[in-house]
């Protein structure tokens, strides 16, 4: 579904992803890993169309390489963002909308939102409320369910895990795959490893803006190289 060749996101002088290719398979969940500095969410965010980005970048055969963000979301790339990024001051309501408002269709925008609120029981509960009062773990499920509103094909994760308690880690990992099993397309930044690996199809290790390993969930997760620098207790 998606194929990138030779990444590259700089930031003046820092050359923050170095060329890096990609390939992410429709309904597989992809995990990209590597420690602080990296370059994970660069790359990310070159995806999307935040940072500019050198190389090629396509969707479906598509190329969405240069591509302003609001066409790739458009061709179905949505990302949810280090740190949630929910608006704190807006509702869970008006976080859902704006999620939507890609397509600017009012119709499918509510479609969408019965359905996410089905899913999401809590954020029904708390519709009315302004979203800086959730949760920690309530805020990931509204950036899920705000980058979801647009139907994508293919959901950039960037480290929903950091920050929130264990077992609310366990049940983000778990909605990630059940996201996969509803047949959604998952590219997966993690600083969690050993986790992101257990759910993982395949995965990338990222090492100074460079793909340093790559193989399956399994393979990485045996990895010794893997196993010494991310997944030591
Ligand atoms: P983290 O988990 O800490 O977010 P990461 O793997 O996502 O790490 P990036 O945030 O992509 O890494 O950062 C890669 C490199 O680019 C780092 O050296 C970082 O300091 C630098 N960098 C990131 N954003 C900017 C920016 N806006 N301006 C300048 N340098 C930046």
């Amino acid at each position: 579904m998606l194929t990138v060749r030779q990444l590259g996101v700089r930031y003046g002088q820092i050359e923050a992803v170095k060329g890096i290719d990609l390939a992410v398979a429709k309904g597989t969940i992809v995990a990209l890993l590597g420690a602080n500095g990296a370059g994970k969410s660069s790359t990310l965010l070159g995806l999307v169309g935040l940072v500019a980005a050198s190389g090629e970048i396509e969707l479906d055969g598509v190329s969405i390489a240069k591509a302003p963000p609001e066409e790739i979301s458009r061709r179905g790339l949505a990302l949810v963002p280090e740190g949630r990024r929910v608006f704190p001051s807006l509702t869970v309501a008006e976080n859902l909308l704006l999620g939507g408002a890609v397509h600017g269709d009012r119709h499918d925008t509510k479609a969408a939102e019965e359905k996410l609120l089905d899913r999401f029981p809590i954020l029904r509960e708390r519709y009315r409320q302004r979203a800086g009062l959730l949760s920690g773990g309530e805020q990931q499920m509204l950036a899920i369910a705000r980058a979801l509103m647009s139907g994508p094909k293919l959901l950039l994760l960037d480290e929903p895990s950091l920050g929130l308690a264990p077992q609310v880690v366990d049940s983000v990992f778990d909605l990630i795959a059940e996201l996969r099993e509803q047949g959604l397309t998952i590219l997966l930044v993690e600083q969690n490893a050993a986790q992101a690996l257990e759910i993982a199809d395949r995965g990338y290790v990222l090492v100074n803006g460079q793909i340093e390993i790559e193989g399956t969930g399994a393979e990485l997760a045996s990895s010794e190289r893997v196993k010494e620098a991310y997944l030591a207790a």
